[in-house]
């Protein structure tokens, strides 16, 4: 049974763990991890695959994530939003949407929801793409570019393209400039709820090897 408590455990850390952002949009969430994997793992004792799937269900929900089974249930892309997103394509400087705002609020992956950036790191460079310091922490992953230059980034839950990030150039004291295509990413103002980060149920499961050994 000790074995079985562990497993489950760690079957329900992935979904906390890429959820790394939701304490930072929602204070109350932080304090919630414990109390869904304590109820889960005593659940998991004696229906182990039904009640696991109901203590994920259940946790999701509390952590505002929805579980889909394929890519095809992302948000739906135009054309020119694949071309971004999908095939790593670059906006005109510009003439995106958000590279003047700044209005308070929350910047998420227009693919997945996945909260990347908030807009107090928000700041003008002049690039013509809008300009952040840092990111939610988790929400962005580092790759070498094709270009073999360049640091490209992509949004940690989808791997859709957002742009570069540059460091070293002083612009803010964080010396970081993640430059975001416009496209890549939806603006949720203040106030508004945020829509459900949605999760690949293979990417939670994958991302644990105590659930397929
Ligand atoms: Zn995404």
């Amino acid at each position: 049974m000790q074995r079985r408590l562990m497993l489950t455990a760690l079957a329900l850390a992935p979904l906390a763990g890429c959820t790394g952002d939701v304490d930072i949009l929602s204070p109350a969430a932080a304090d919630q991890p414990q109390k869904p994997a304590d109820a889960g793992t005593r659940a998991a004792a004696t229906q182990p695959a039904k009640q696991s799937d109901k203590a994920m269900k259940s946790a999701a929900e509390k952590q505002n994530i929805e579980i889909i089974e394929s890519e095809d249930e992302f948000n739906r892309l135009n054309a020119e939003e694949r071309r971004v997103i999908l095939n790593k394509g670059t906006e005109r400087a510009y003439i995106g949407e958000y590279t003047d705002n700044e209005k308070k609020g929350t910047y998420i992956c227009r693919r997945c929801n996945a909260a990347l950036y908030r807009s107090d790191t928000k700041f003008h460079s002049g690039c013509g793409w809008p300009s952040f310091d840092d990111e939610i922490k988790g929400a962005v992953t580092r790759l070498p570019d094709i270009d073999g230059q360049r640091t490209e980034i992509v949004c940690t839950n989808c791997d859709g393209h957002l742009g570069h990030v540059f460091i070293g150039e002083r612009f803010t004291a964080k010396n970081t400039r993640h430059c975001v295509n416009s496209i890549s990413m939806k603006f949720i103002i203040d106030g508004e709820p945020l829509p459900p980060k949605l999760v690949l149920r293979s990417k939670v499961k994958g991302e644990s090897p105590a659930v397929n050994p």
